[in-house]
């Protein structure tokens, strides 16, 4: 990793606050909400991890049997909220669009949701669950910054492509998508600046 930035929030203080089965369930004290959201597997919590530079974001006081849907952490000036993968294998079917509906209640009345990092694997197309879950963000209006997780999968030679092929599907511009490598940390301390950045502008309108 020496080569690559290390992350501004790893020199940050980051606090665990709880895990909540409400969508609506309101912080305190109000600030910034950037919400992390992907497929099961698509590298979330290594990406979560990489950003905060722990080996694990503690997690405290969880409800065994309860889903839980938000897991907040706080860091001096905003919040990450960790919601839990969709399209998960496993899961029934009522459990999928249990979850679908919460998510859906989440990004279209969440007012206090400042954005949506949403993670899709740089290796492969957009799923199914992947194209459902943009419509849900299409209709909400949630700002949205896309990144592709695994980039060190992806050969240098190869990155051009891959992050046209991926706009293509998706029906988004190149730029709008950013490779991320919690393995190598590529990007990492860009989404890192992004987030710092976005929470200073909506702190300060
Ligand atoms: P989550 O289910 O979305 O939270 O995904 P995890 O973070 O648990 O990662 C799922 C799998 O992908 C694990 O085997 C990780 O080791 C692997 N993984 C996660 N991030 C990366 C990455 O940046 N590069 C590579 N090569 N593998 C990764």
């Amino acid at each position: 990793m020496s080569d690559v930035p290390a992350s501004p929030l790893a020199q940050l203080p980051v606090e665990f606050v709880g895990s909540f089965p409400d969508p609506m369930h309101a912080l305190e004290p109000a600030a910034p909400e950037f919400a992390f959201v992907g497929r099961s597997n698509v590298g979330k919590s290594s990406l979560l991890n990489a950003l905060v530079g722990r080996r694990a974001l503690a997690r405290v006081s969880s409800t065994p049997g309860k889903t839980q849907l938000l897991n907040v952490y706080r860091l001096p000036t905003f919040y990450l909220i960790d919601l839990p993968g969709y399209g998960f294998a496993q899961a029934n079917k009522a459990a999928r669009q249990e979850y679908r509906a919460l998510l859906e209640a989440l990004l279209k009345t969440r007012a206090s949701l400042t954005g949506i990092v949403w993670l899709l694997d740089a290796r492969h197309p957009p799923s199914a669950d992947d194209h459902q879950f943009q419509t849900l963000l299409a209709d909400a209006g949630t700002p949205v910054l896309a990144v592709l997780t695994k980039a060190d999968k992806i050969t240098r030679s190869m990155r051009a492509v891959t992050v046209t092929a991926r706009a293509r599907e998706l029906g988004m511009g190149p730029a709008e998508l950013q490779f991320v490598s919690a393995q190598t940390g590529l990007g990492i301390a860009e989404l890192g600046e992004s987030l710092l950045a976005a929470a200073n502008q909506k702190g300060e309108a």
